[in-house]
Formats: structure tokens, sequence, C-alpha cells
């Protein structure tokens, strides 16, 4: 049974999310993806259900219209292949990280996994920080991310897991950024931005605005 109220409050959480990416410049133009696990709202009881944001769209006009902006990706746990609904009459596309997305929640709910939001942006100090020689191993970076904030460790208990850089939307990007999620919340891609995720689309923002606030800390001492 589809049970309103519970995606009304899932796209009202999109909403919010999308508006505070779009206020920070974390998701410039049409950058940025975000997608959230709904099965316990839509769908069979094999199936997995998850709201994800469009191709083309921008975060402040997902903050505006999130059933316009967003559709439903339903697939079976073990197998390839989707099905796409829409909220409204306009044509849906998903973003086009949808491959990177549904990996994701395929082995989160494959796992056992508690974590049910991804978020995608282009946090700025994050993307500069990543350009210094300094930070340019997953090891260099949380070594250093620890001198720069007294609470990372209790911030970030998993540690930040770190990618070279990999083409956008890939196949590629996908299976290295699931392998990464196997030890870590968050996953910085060099010259690009992270992927986060958590229970809840709040707690998958915190770690982007953390790992950002300390980007930009070492920014600024250096
Ligand atoms: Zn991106």
């Amino acid at each position: 049974m589809i049970k309103l109220k519970k995606i009304q409050q899932a796209l009202k959480s999109i909403s919010n999310t999308a508006k505070i990416l779009s206020e920070r410049g974390w998701a410039e133009a049409n950058a940025g993806n975000i997608s959230f696990n709904v099965s316990d709202t839509i769908g069979g009881e094999f199936e997995t259900s998850i709201i994800i944001t469009s191709s083309g769209s921008r975060m402040r006009e997902i903050a505006e219209s999130p059933e316009k902006y967003c559709g439903v990706l339903t697939f079976l746990s073990g197998e390839k292949g989707y099905q796409i609904s829409k909220f409204g009459e306009d044509e849906f596309i998903p973003t086009s990280e949808y491959l990177s997305h549904i990996a994701i929640h395929r082995y989160l709910v494959n796992e056992g996994r508690p974590e049910k939001a991804i978020i995608h942006s282009h946090p700025d100090e994050l993307i500069a920080a990543m350009h210094s020689e300094e930070l340019d191993t997953e090891k260099n970076i949380n070594a250093v991310f620890k001198t720069m904030h007294s609470e990372f460790d209790m911030l970030i208990p998993d540690k930040v897991g770190f990618l070279p850089f990999t083409e956008p939307g890939s196949k590629e990007l996908a299976e290295k950024t699931l392998k990464k999620l196997d030890d870590h919340k968050i996953v910085l891609w060099k010259d690009h931005g992270c992927i986060s995720i958590g229970n809840s689309l709040d707690l998958a923002l915190d770690n982007i605005e953390i790992v950002n606030k300390i980007s930009k800390i070492y920014l600024l001492q250096k």
C-alpha cells in the first residue's frame, strides 16, 4: 500500500536538503543529486523503491517543487533494470548519476544497512582543498583532517573515503564508490565533489557540512 503521508514527508525532506545545497552554492546550476529509499512506503516486499532527483534539474527548482523534479525508480535488489514512475504530468528522466544511486541503494539493502539517503554535491572548499598535493591519498586526507578539527574522529568515526578523478556518471565511478562505502559514509571524488549516505537526508548532509567545514579550516590556515 502506498503511504501518501510518508511520501510527502520524503519529498519535503528532499526539498529542504535541495534548498540548503542551493543556498550554500554546493550544487551550482543543475549539479548535485539526491535520492531516498522509500521501499517501506511504495512497492512490493522484494522491491526497492527510491525517490530520486531528475536529470538537469536545479536544486532551487527541486526545493520549490520536489514532486515536479523528482520521480521514483523501482528495482529488484539482486537484478539489473528498473522501472520509472513519476508524480506529475511532466516528463521525468532520472539524474545522470543514477547508476551510482541505484548501485549504492542495492548494496545498502543487500547488506542490511540502515542508510536510506544519498546526497551528491560539489562543496567549494572541499574541492579546493583536494587540489592540495598534501591531500593526495585517503590516508593523508584523514590524517590532516584530524589535525584540523578536534572532533573529527567523533563526527566522522568511519573517516572519509577518497577516489582519484573518475569520469562523472560512469559505471567505474559507481563501482569504486560502492567499494569505499564498505568502510565510509562519505566518499570524496577528486576534482568533482563528494557523495554522502545517512539514515536520513539530514545525517547525510551533516557529513558534507562537517567535511566541508574542515576543508575550509585547512584552506584558511595554509
Ligand atoms: Zn557532480
